[in-house]
């Protein structure tokens, strides 16, 4: 009976997930090969689609054999794919039915009004034109958070979308805390002498960065077999079924580093889906479980491996044969210190490792504010000015740089969409110092370019169960304690003391 039941959900869940992952190949097309002629078509078929799905998943049969199968779930083992199934769909379809549809309906259209709105008054630096809009999104985020009564904090419902169960208050505590820690680190970086990344700025062919880039994504577990890579503007990850997981990157030809770490970054996140139990496939737990675990997975490939001296130590006179003229003079060190150069600058997009989290905890300090009433939009621009004086003393000369630079707020709710980001880079110094723990020859292996083991310590303990545990419970499954930001503070300090002699 309970097993007939279990599998009319799988088979309803698992059309929806067709939808999904149909919906999902029509985006991809979108940002990759479709002529502009396609948009206005491809727009409606890909909220068809997601129409479609929303419907099938909230329908009330839905509702009914969770309710059914609640007790059955509960008297299986915790972290079994049937028990996981039960319990984390319930969780999802509980999230979806709380919103009125009606609500969803106008964020949807208010959000393409907005931005809208927003690509025209950036480049004019006009952040007033954007004001309204962006008080209208202040109260349709206060709504939908309003839609699930209970919460701690206004944020936790927006926050949940994207690191279901972290909330606004610990996120606000371990941030406090890092912060604490990284500003006095930037300032005692900016008291050195710069570092010259010069050799990174010279013409390179795109040809030759692509291969480049391919093969280490390649030697790091990437699989081509299950994946590809295409250029685009912005560069992502993107997954229609774990045998097709793709990637994109952009080129600079006059900047190395561009494509060579986008790629990476978005390789760590392709192996992380790629890497997810087939079990899982028609399931909808056939996805990373959170934007801050998957943030752990490309940060810790593009960063933690891929700007590691003792990775370079094996791929520099590589990368020195496949450009000659650029690098062949240029030592190895002269190059490693090159890709880690800390400098504070006014854009996220272009910080370094270290002063990376200080632009976001700026934006989750500054949304939380808002949501609580404490902050009103009007003096959002002169906010921003301030934190990115105190906490990175820089200030930008107009609100391009400034409040008008991320789309988020422009084109989606003020709440939940910056902390994965720097969560995602204090994860990815947790997991990495726990597989060292767990075989303390993984730097050596790495020194020889090679990556098998620590793949497969993240398969065995991250990927595999695609989002069958939340972010907290797989950390305290890995780690045997909470979020906690140590180890990737000693890694920074090990790393950056040495490079800027601190
Ligand atoms: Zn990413």
């Amino acid at each position: 009976m309970m097993e007939q039941k279990l599998a009319e959900l799988k088979e309803r869940l698992s059309e929806v997930n067709d939808l999904n992952m149909a919906g999902a190949v029509l985006g991809w097309d979108q940002q990759t090969h479709m002529p502009p002629g396609g948009a206005a078509a491809r727009g409606r078929q890909m909220a068809t689609l997601g129409r479609l799905s929303h419907e099938k998943f909230t329908d009330a049969r839905v509702g009914q054999l969770l309710d059914d199968l609640q007790a059955y779930g509960e008297s299986l083992p915790y972290d079994s794919d049937d028990a996981s199934l039960i319990r984390v769909v319930r969780q999802q379809y509980e999230r979806l039915i709380k919103v009125p549809s009606s609500l969803l309906s106008q964020i949807t259209t208010h959000a393409s009004e907005s931005y809208q709105v927003w690509a025209e008054a950036r480049p004019a630096n006009d952040f007033a034109k954007t004001r309204p809009y962006l008080e209208k999104t202040l109260d349709y985020s206060r709504q939908m958070a309003d839609c699930f009564p209970g919460y701690d904090h206004i944020a936790d419902p927006l926050i949940d979308f994207s690191d279901q169960g972290m909330k606004a208050t610990d996120i606000q505590r371990v941030f406090g805390e890092l912060r604490q820690q990284l500003v006095p680190l930037v300032q005692a970086i900016a008291e050195r002498e710069p570092i010259d990344n010069s050799c990174l700025h010279q013409p390179y062919p795109e040809a030759e960065q692509l291969a480049f880039g391919t093969a280490v994504a390649t030697a790091f577990g990437y699989d081509f077999q299950r994946g590809r890579q295409d250029k685009t503007h912005h560069p992502f990850a993107i997954k229609f079924s774990i045998g097709d997981v793709r990637i994109t990157t952009r080129v600079d030809e006059n900047n190395l580093a561009d494509c060579l770490f986008s790629t990476l970054h978005e390789a760590g996140h392709g192996m992380y889906e790629q890497g997810i139990s087939l079990a899982l496939e028609q399931t909808t737990l056939n996805s990373g479980t959170s934007a801050g675990v998957h943030e752990s997975q490309s940060r810790l490939w593009e960063n933690v491996v891929g700007r590691s001296r003792g990775m370079w130590g094996h791929y520099y006179p590589q990368l020195q044969a496949a450009f000659p003229t650029q690098l062949g003079s240029v030592p190895l060190d002269t190059f490693h210190r090159a890709i880690n150069k800390v400098q504070p600058s006014l854009i996220r997009t272009e910080a370094d490792e270290v002063t990376y989290n200080l632009h976001v905890m700026i934006r989750f300090d500054l949304e939380l504010a808002l949501l609580e009433g404490k902050l009103a939009i009007k003096d959002l621009p002169e906010a921003w000015h301030a934190r990115y004086q105190s906490d990175l003393g820089l200030h930008a000369p107009s609100d391009v740089n400034g409040v008008l630079q991320d789309v988020h707020w422009y084109g989606g709710l003020i709440g939940g969409a910056f902390q994965g980001y720097t969560l995602g880079n204090i994860l990815s110094g947790l997991f990495y110092d726990q597989a060292l723990q767990a075989h303390p020859t993984i730097p050596d292996e790495i020194g020889q370019g090679q990556f098998g083991t620590l793949h497969n310590w993240l398969i065995e303990n991250i990927y595999q169960h695609g989002s069958k545990l939340t972010a907290n419970e797989l950390i305290e499954r890995v780690t045997g304690g909470p979020l906690r930001i140590e180890p990737y503070m000693a890694y920074l300090r090990g790393k950056f003391g040495d490079l800027y002699q601190l």
